[in-house]
């Protein structure tokens, strides 16, 4: 599904389930992956976790589309837009919105840990990237078995 289809499809929901227009932008993004979706305070803006959709389809994806339209358009009206506020809860209740902003399965978040540490072989220059800490004591090179080096990698860009 495009982004333009996502926009479409958000706007199609504002409309038949809140009676109003969603005005703002809706995209997938890829890198969400604890929670289904995200509503901005500031731009306004939503976004969708393309996992959301692959991994529990369009109607669990509808109700997590439920769920941010419901921080947006109370967060318009000034209203308590937040999961804590008696309007949030009403209003999800009402227009059958998921309860959570649906956190994924275990396995497709360790999917997305990022590789920090890079055992560099001292012999061959052989480079093997890890997720998670190791003692390089106990390896060796797999191509010439010539002794490791642990790097711990900056990866603070993301
Ligand atoms: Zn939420
Ligand atoms: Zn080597």
């Amino acid at each position: 599904m495009t982004n333009e289809a996502l926009q479409q499809w958000v706007e199609h929901i504002s409309l038949t389930f809140f009676g109003r227009p969603f005005q703002h932008q809706a995209t997938f993004n890829s890198r969400l992956t604890a929670t289904g979706g995200r509503y901005f305070t500031r731009s306004h803006n939503i976004e969708i976790s393309p996992h959301q959709l692959s991994t529990f389809g369009e109607e669990e994806t509808e109700k997590i589309i439920k769920h941010e339209l419901c921080h947006y358009h109370l967060h318009i009206l000034k209203r308590g837009y937040r999961h804590r506020d008696a309007d949030f809860k009403k209003l999800l209740a009402h227009v059958g919105g998921s309860r959570y902003c649906q956190s994924l399965p275990e396995r497709s978040q360790r999917k997305t840990i990022p590789f920090r540490y890079k055992l560099l072989c001292g012999k061959c220059g052989m480079e093997y990237l890890r997720k998670r800490k190791l003692d390089p004591a106990k390896y060796a090179c797999g191509k010439c078995r010539g002794k490791l080096n642990l790097i711990i990698l900056d990866i603070s860009a993301d």
